[in-house]
């Protein structure tokens, strides 16, 4: 039988693994602050993302795993905190020196959502807490501005320009310094130095992620931009159907050319559901999976055409803030999760393992 000590509860918690990354919390080094008083136990449980799917169940895990250990064992607190892990490249940028994860999200071709769904997923990481920022990377065709519903110029301060908030989020686009009513007519490479003036000029200051809407395609502005930016990696955004398909596998092919990391594919406007209840597979229905497969990369998951979502970026107030109980935010949240998941597995694989330390039995 064991007793309430240190040693003991951290022997006990060797049970609960991160399902994730395949290690125990406590040589994953996620126990923080783990203190003894009478029969009571509390530490805390410092995961890679305040966004993780499976935070509940650990913190559950946690709790019983101490309490089937030691017996007499009196309140058990444990506190869930997250400090997100950095990608070891954006240590050594020298642009964003304040952010440690950027997430380009990407499509073949335009119209699939690719906009909607870097907002929502943007929205969604930093409702769940995490400290977040949106850059809108399409020059010709900006279209942050409308879905936030923000009319103001961002300021200057100290040389940089200060990103607008809104939602949780900070952004910056293009749309915000020029008319909206103006159609830009730059060619690639000043369109491209935009981009990396949002990089350099503009104070972020501490990001978990960083997320940019790139614009559609596959062609030369998009390749400059990408290679650019030190990315984490790409999340490929694509509607069911093979037209679609194809655009979203030459984007693929593009990220594997520059080496940058395919985090997972999300399938947009996968069906719809009638009044009456009725699916129907507009635009066909699985190739985002299908596609996934193919190039061995994660599948997020899917969304549904729904009202709600079209009306919420028309409206200026995307549809997870003005209705975040909603089964279309529901579906982002799982998708964020899913995508911080993969950003927190990327990122282990790349730094060495921890070295697992046995414990002395105290029993
Ligand atoms: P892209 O960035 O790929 O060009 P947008 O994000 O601008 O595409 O989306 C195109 C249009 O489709 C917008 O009007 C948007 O509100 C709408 N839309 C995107 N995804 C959905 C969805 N799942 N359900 C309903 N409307 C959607």
């Amino acid at each position: 039988m064991s007793s309430l000590t240190e040693a003991n509860v951290l022997q006990a918690l060797r049970a609960v693994r991160d399902p994730d990354l395949h290690r125990d919390i406590v040589a994953l080094n996620f126990i923080k602050d783990l203190t003894i008083s009478g029969s009571d136990v509390s530490f805390s449980i410092e995961l890679t993302t305040p966004a993780c799917p499976v935070k509940d169940e650990m913190k559950a895990q946690a709790e019983q795993a101490v309490r089937s250990s030691i017996p007499g064992v009196g309140a058990v607190n444990v506190t869930m905190t997250a400090s997100v892990s950095q990608r070891a490249n954006m240590q050594a940028a020298p642009v964003l020196t304040g952010v440690k994860n950027t997430i380009a999200v990407a499509s073949g071709k335009g119209g699939v959502g690719k906009s909607t769904v870097a907002v929502n997923l943007a929205l969604s990481l930093a409702r769940e807490g995490a400290r977040v920022g949106l850059i809108d990377c399409d020059i010709y065709g900006p279209s942050i501005p409308l879905m936030f519903n923000i009319n103001e110029k961002p300021r200057l301060h100290d040389q940089k320009l200060v990103p607008l908030e809104k939602y949780g989020v900070k952004v910056m686009s293009i749309g915000f310094l020029i008319d909206s009513t103006q159609a830009v007519i730059w060619r690639g490479p000043m369109a491209s130095g935009a981009v990396k003036q949002f990089m350099t000029d503009v104070n972020w200051g501490e990001l978990d992620y960083l997320v940019f809407d790139l614009p559609p395609g596959t062609g030369d502005i998009q390749l400059t931009i990408v290679q650019q930016i030190p990315l984490t990696g790409a999340v490929i955004v694509t509607t069911p159907q093979e037209m679609s398909l194809a655009d979203a596998r030459r984007g693929m092919a593009m990220f594997q050319k520059v080496n940058v990391p395919i985090l997972g594919v999300v399938e947009n406007m996968s069906y719809f559901v009638s009044a009456s209840g009725e699916r129907e597979n507009i635009f066909d229905n699985g190739g985002g999976k299908r596609v996934a497969d193919q190039f061995s990369v994660p599948f997020l998951g899917e969304i549904p055409i729904y009202t709600k979502i079209r009306a919420g970026s028309d409206n200026g107030r995307p549809v997870t803030d003005a209705e975040p109980d909603s089964e279309p935010s529901r579906i982002f949240r799982t998708i964020a999760k899913n995508l911080a998941a993969q950003i927190s597995i990327s990122n282990f694989s790349k730094q060495s393992a921890p070295i697992e330390i046995s414990l002395g039995s105290n029993n």
